[in-house]
């Protein structure tokens, strides 16, 4: 009792787990005599006994070599009962959650095992594999290049990997299909989540869209040239965060005199605007995004890496291609889309591990009713983490940074250099050079060379600057005896991340395993963590040797990290609240579909509402013809019905804020529009059916009846969406900056 008195709210008590795998650890001699045979019927009798944890342990140990330790299987436990677990970097939570895996599949669900690359989707299955093979279950792994019969081969597998975006572009696929054999994925059962605060937070809120039929995107080259003279300060000004920038009074009266019209009688030139200033101000080259191959390329902010697939929504992408002076890329009309969030509670059960769960704990409770199991490490974690060093400016922070770096390389300790973006990792770089040292950099330009980079990162004398690159999943083994006796891989930060999350994973890359190792972070009163959200304080003095040791200036950075944490959820929970009413429709009108696709709700249906039409087809035909063609028309108008709809309510969700200037809540009007939009579109599928069914020509192909589907489709997620909650905000200070100067 008083262990869960002390433990924190949302925690789940893993005593019970725990003397499971205790009893299961008197189990082992038994097991160990055991044939396979035996060992899969011990296992499968009662999943999550400790008979379970003896059985899969013994399987695991002869068929991966790797004999799961006590917090494996009290990790794996916790995951067969829906929870979330934290286990430290490095202690093997692949193997825990295979085993976790298994136990699902033995109960009789299919699991869908979800990573955060194609690359280590790949790695674990076939690691995996062997484990999988002899408890009699079958394994598969989806990739980018997977073709539609490898990803209905891998899905049919008890166990699939897959990339999250995979799993989601296949669900968007899928539901597009008019004939049921080309679909690939089954009903979702099981999700066993890795890296799951990445996934299951972070990218939550992440659009996965499938669009369809091209046309070129917006040019807006001339707006981007105009707001190119712009200067910050005067001509437009940044909010506290650094999130939003809106012209001020000034600005507004240079770009009217450049256009020649007022902005005001003009919201569309309003948006165009904006757009292009915030493609100006507020995203950067080679932090944001870089040019690549003439193309501009997403960068993750939380991984550091290319986005693959990744853009901003339309208007934003063509403003910065606009900037760049590159061609604008194709767009074309959302056929469907769905978040990162939406696709995971569609699963009945949901599970996951990372080394970082408490801090999201909260999260996890609101928005997945998931609670977090905290696993201790097998052996104690001996890695020392310094506490900040703080200087008052950024020149000082590079300049000790530097010497350290210089200091530290001349004892041949490896060193791992965490740099907050791309551009700041080669102007290190630059710095070290020109201190004679040779770095290797790990960044979003040369992701080609990961792998290899990383293998030698703990090799005596490495020195490798990265960025988030490095932060999850990669495993940095220390080189030799050598290295552990100069105390392991160093970690430094270069500057503290938005999430304390982040900065954790940066510092797990060493110590894994009781791994000797150390981690320290260098922060400056200029870092942009600081001046974008304590902007008003200034930190404690600095003492003589240029450091500020000052409690309270620790203090201010971790209070700035908790405000951009803060910052953070909400925007997630103020998009989920826009999403979810969608998401629910979605929900349901896709099964009216299924319906339709896999039974033959469309032909009743029309049935009923044209019986003497039904009758007169399947006279000229055959029951089954009418029967098909009903169903394909039903499809046809659904689909097409649903992007307008869509499309209804991202018009809705951009135009909402100017309603919200009365007295109503922007969420309370636009839930009050939403339940009335779906009545009508369901209305509107029955209506445009009949209609086509009563001019239905049975010989001709129905494309030429008006019921064309797009010739070709496509795929990409969206960047977070600077229209979401902010979006508003963004508007009402261009409007008021709009109405100072009509009243001025
Ligand atoms: P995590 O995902 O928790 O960071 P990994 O699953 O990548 O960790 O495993 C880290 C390393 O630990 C791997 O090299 C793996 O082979 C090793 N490992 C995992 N479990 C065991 C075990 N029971 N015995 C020995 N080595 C193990
Ligand atoms: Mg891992």
């Amino acid at each position: 009792m008083i262990r869960r008195f002390l433990e924190k709210p949302g925690s789940v008590d893993i005593a019970p787990f725990e003397r499971t795998v205790a009893a299961a650890g008197a189990l082992a001699d038994r097991a160990r005599d055991l044939s396979l045979e035996e060992l899969r019927e011990m296992a499968a009798a009662n999943v999550g006994s400790a008979e379970f944890c003896a059985a899969v342990r013994e399987v695991a140990d002869r068929t991966l070599g790797e004999r799961p330790f006590d917090v494996q299987l009290v990790g794996t436990l916790a995951m067969l009962s829906g929870n979330v677990v934290e286990m430290a970097t490095g202690e093997g939570k692949t193997l825990a959650g295979a085993l976790a895996a298994a136990g699902f599949a033995l109960r009789g669900k299919s699991v869908h095992a979800i990573s955060v690359n194609d690359y280590l989707a790949r790695r674990d299955a076939e690691w995996m594999a062997p484990f999988y093979t002899a408890m009699n279950l079958t394994v598969g792994w989806i990739a980018e290049a997977s073709t539609a019969e490898e990803r209905r081969a891998a899905y049919a597998c008890d166990i699939t990997y897959a990339n999250v975006s995979e799993i989601g572009f296949d669900l968007l696929r899928d539901r597009l299909a008019t004939d049921p054999e080309a679909t690939v994925q089954p009903v979702p059962q099981v999700a066993l989540v890795d890296e799951a605060d990445s996934v299951l937070v972070d990218e939550a809120r992440v659009p996965l869209v499938l669009a369809g039929a091209t046309d070129a995107g917006a040019a807006v080259p001339e707006m981007a040239a105009l707001v190119r003279r712009l200067s910050r300060g005067y001509h437009f000004e940044l909010d506290d965060e650094g999130r939003n920038v809106f012209l001020t009074a000034k600005g507004t009266d240079t770009v009217e005199s450049a256009l020649g019209i007022s902005l005001y009688d003009h919201p569309g030139t309003v948006t165009e605007v904006n757009l292009a200033l915030h493609a100006h101000a507020l995203l950067v080259r080679d932090v944001d995004y870089i040019v690549r191959d003439g193309r501009v390329q997403l960068v993750n902010p939380s991984r550091g890496r290319v986005a693959q697939l990744q853009r901003w929504p339309d208007g934003l992408q063509a403003a910065v291609e606009a900037k760049e002076k590159l061609a604008p890329s194709d767009t074309g009309e959302i056929l469907d889309s769905i978040t990162i969030q939406g696709l995971l509670t569609r699963y009945p059960e949901i599970c996951g591990m990372t080394g970082t769960a408490v801090a999201v704990g909260e999260n996890l409770r609101e928005f997945y009713q998931l609670k977090v199991a905290v696993i201790a490490p097998n052996r104690p974690c001996v890695r020392e983490d310094e506490p900040d060093r703080i200087y008052p400016s950024l020149i000082d922070k590079e300049l000790a940074l530097a010497d350290e770096i210089v200091a530290q390389h001349a004892t041949g300790r490896p060193i791992l250099i965490g740099t907050l973006d791309v551009a700041e990792s080669e102007s290190l770089a630059k710095e070290l050079r020109s201190r004679g040292l040779e770095p290797v950099v790990l960044n979003a330009k040369n992701d080609a060379e990961e792998a290899a980079i990383i293998a030698r990162a703990g090799e005596l004398g490495a020195l490798t600057v990265s960025t988030q690159m490095a932060g999850r999943g990669t495993d940095i083994r220390l080189g030799s005896p050598e290295v552990a006796e100069l105390g392991g891989l160093l970690v430094i930060g270069t500057g503290r991340h938005p999430s304390s999350r982040l900065d954790d994973q940066l510092r797990g890359r060493s110590g894994r395993q009781g791994d000797p190792g150390r981690s320290v972070f260098f922060v400056s009163g200029e870092d942009d963590l600081l001046k974008a959200y304590l902007p008003e304080e200034t930190l404690p003095k600095a003492e003589k040797d240029g450091r500020i040791r000052d409690k309270q200036a620790a203090y201010l950075v971790g209070h700035a990290q908790r405000i951009a944490e803060g910052v953070n959820t909400e925007i997630h929970r103020n998009t989920w609240r826009y999403t979810r009413v969608l998401e629910e429709q979605r929900t349901r009108l896709l099964d009216h579909r299924d319906r339709i696709l896999y039974g033959d709700a469309g032909a009743e249906a029309l049935r009923d509402a044209r019986p003497e039409r039904y009758q007169e087809l399947v006279e000229q035909s055959s029951e089954e013809a009418v029967a098909a063609a009903a169903r394909q028309i039903v499809l046809f108008h659904l689909d097409r019905c649903w992007t307008d709809h869509l499309g209804y309510f991202a018009d809705l969700r951009e135009g909402i804020h100017l309603r919200a200037l009365g007295r109503l809540s922007p969420i309370d009007e636009f839930n009050r529009e939403a339940l009335p939009a779906y009545r009508k579109l369901l209305e509107e599928i029955e209506k445009r059916s009949t209609a086509s069914f009563d001019a239905l020509d049975l010989s001709a192909p129905l494309a030429e009846q008006g019921m064309k589907r797009p010739s070709a489709t496509w795929t990409y997620l969206v960047s977070e969406n600077p229209f979401g909650s902010d979006w508003d905000r963004v508007l009402r200070r261009v409007s008021s900056a709009l109405r100072g100067r009509k009243k001025g």
